[in-house]
């Protein structure tokens, strides 16, 4: 914890008002209701994973990147395998004009995604790119600590963000580097160029949350055990990167090899029938024009 931020916190600089308990009692309302957000059918996805067949297998190797391929309509699963490891999702339209939208997915999601939540694209498109249809560990709920799995909270570990807090210090393996090089190998940009792509991820297996006393964003050993699974469905057609971050379980530290790391294993499934009812989501209905 910073002693600046301490300080801002324990010792105001203005007095509270007379009125303070009452402008803090107020109660607090969800930003974004989400009573009139189409729920996805569960049960219609789920029974058209039942009949999918396996395509294809990509094995993400520790501290590195992977890319993958789905098509809307189909079906991929990503699990932990060999030890408990932490993942960041990067998701594109497969012509990489819409990207995942993670501020967004938050505001309408919460912090912490899992099944029937979905992944919504960017500006001007808004539209879900993929939706959650499993996931193994919804078992663990919100901790004592506040905190949960499979966050939108978090960024991803980053070379920069390194260098500013270790005074210059490089590394090279951070998520958003793995991220990087595996889209440039992928698409066969230049790494500026795919890096300009690479954006804030889904943090998949990882337990996040904020401390109630400075506000600050905290991880913990993630409860992910070999087997442990989350399914996901391609609404649109996407090309994914995924990273095994070098945090690892993310316990103690990212930004350095001195963390347990495992692959993460990626598999894609065809289903012979969609799921009932489904249809390709429509771009944002608004009219763009700014009102002008
Ligand atoms: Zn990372």
């Amino acid at each position: 914890m910073s002693k600046r931020f301490a300080m801002k916190l324990s010792t105001p600089e203005h007095a509270a008002p007379a009125d303070a308990i009452a402008r803090k009692s107020v109660p607090p309302v969800i930003c974004y209701p989400v009573t009139t957000l189409p729920r996805p059918d569960l049960a219609a996805y789920r029974a058209s994973r039942a009949g999918a067949e396996k395509i294809g297998e990509v094995i993400v190797p520790p501290r590195d990147g992977a890319c993958f391929h789905v098509k809307a309509g189909q079906f991929f699963r990503i699990s932990s395998i060999e030890g408990a490891q932490v993942g960041d999702l990067n998701l594109w339209s497969a012509d990489l004009s819409e990207r995942f939208y993670s501020g967004k997915t938050r505001a309408l999601h919460g912090t912490h995604l899992s099944s029937g939540d979905r992944f919504w694209s960017s500006f001007p498109s808004l539209r879900p790119m993929a939706t959650i249809i499993d996931d193994s560990l919804d078992w663990y709920g919100v901790d004592p600590d506040g905190g949960s799995v499979h966050d939108v909270i978090g960024t991803r570990c980053d070379p920069y963000t390194h260098a500013l807090l270790s005074d210059g210090g490089q590394y090279h393996h951070c998520c958003h580097s793995n991220l990087t090089r595996a889209l440039a190998a992928e698409t066969g940009m230049s790494l500026a160029e795919a890096e300009t792509q690479v954006h804030d991820v889904f943090n998949i297996f990882m337990c996040t949350g904020f401390t109630r006393d400075t506000g600050q964003y905290f991880m913990k050993a993630s409860p992910v055990r070999p087997g442990d699974y989350m399914d996901i469905f391609a609404e649109i057609d996407l090309l994914g990167a995924l990273s095994a971050c070098p945090g690892g379980d993310c316990s103690s530290e990212h930004s350095s090899d001195s963390a347990a790391c495992y692959p993460l294993k990626v598999e894609i499934f065809a289903a012979s029938e969609p799921p009932r009812g489904w249809e390709p989501p429509a771009r944002s209905s608004y009219d763009r024009s700014h009102g002008l």
